[in-house]
């Protein structure tokens, strides 16, 4: 798809928010799905960002850190000016709940810049979830006000301490499981060691866990087999087609 980017706006030092005009996008996305997005002439890959938002069936949100040369080209793009995007791409978060509204909370853990796609996700939840960010300080906590009116509540947690409490996200998804509050299901993005830690709580404590991984990706679509990761039964799956959300329990974190 070619589309306009309606609005830009950095959100803090590296981090670029955007907008796109991009109906046939914004109809079909699920949370989760990401978009592939060509960065200028001189990358010839595609690069992956997740869908963060869509807004009246019509624009495609995403935000953006800029790491290399194509986050960096791409930051460069004007208002007005068009990019050309693929998507929505790969599997996103199931939002399905044996009991149509679940009795426990729904949980969101996010770390870092995998906050973004849990963003839509809050908002296609059968129930308000409870929301775990966790940031390296307060310089990099970002969305903390817009994940709360989406939500029934949100904790903060930074390596820190200079936002929210100091510690992992992962500590606060711990005491609230020994606190005894009932979980019924943890929707997970960020570092690895991060998730695989929340995946193995959730299957100690018999929680359903989904996570979405990250890996280098090629062309996006499932033929060039770049972005692999390990099942625990010794399966290699793509993250860009049966990815990039995969059942926590089934991912092995050490393949
Ligand atoms: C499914 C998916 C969704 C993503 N969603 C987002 C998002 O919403 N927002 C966001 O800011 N980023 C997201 N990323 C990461 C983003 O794709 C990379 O940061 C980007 O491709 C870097 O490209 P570059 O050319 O700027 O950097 P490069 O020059 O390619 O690399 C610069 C640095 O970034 C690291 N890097 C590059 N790609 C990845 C990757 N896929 N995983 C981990 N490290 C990487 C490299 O190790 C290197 O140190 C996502 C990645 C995936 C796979």
């Amino acid at each position: 798809m070619i589309c306009e980017l309606v609005s830009k706006s950095l959100l803090r030092s590296g981090l670029f928010d955007y907008m796109v005009d991009c109906k046939e996008i914004a109809e079909s996305a699920k949370p989760g799905q990401f978009i592939h997005v060509l960065c200028g002439a001189d990358t010839f890959l595609r690069r992956p960002i997740s869908i963060c938002d869509t807004v009246q069936n019509r624009f495609v949100r995403f935000i953006f850190e800029v790491r290399g040369k194509g986050t960096h080209n791409l930051a460069n793009a004007k208002a007005g000016e068009t990019l050309d995007i693929l998507g929505p791409l790969g599997n996103g978060f199931n939002v399905s709940f044996k009991n149509d509204i679940p009795d426990g909370d729904i949980v969101l853990l996010g770390g870092g810049i995998g906050v973004f796609p849990l963003l839509k996700l809050a908002k296609s939840l059968p129930k308000k979830p409870v929301v775990m960010l966790g940031f390296r300080d307060e310089a990099t906590a970002v969305m903390t006000d817009e994940f709360a009116s989406v939500s029934d509540s949100v904790f903060v947690a930074s390596d820190d301490g200079s936002v929210g409490c100091k510690g992992f996200v992962t500590d606060i998804l711990k005491s609230r499981i020994a606190a005894g509050n009932k979980i019924d299901r943890v929707y997970t993005c960020g570092p690895k060691p991060m998730m695989r830690i929340a995946a193995e709580l959730c299957e100690e404590n018999g929680i359903g866990c989904f996570i979405s991984m990250e890996e280098r990706m090629g062309c996006g679509v499932g033929a060039c087999v770049t972005c692999t990761c390990t099942m625990k039964d010794g399966s290699r799956r793509r993250v860009c087609k049966e990815g990039p959300v995969f059942n926590g329990a089934e991912v092995d974190f050490d393949g």
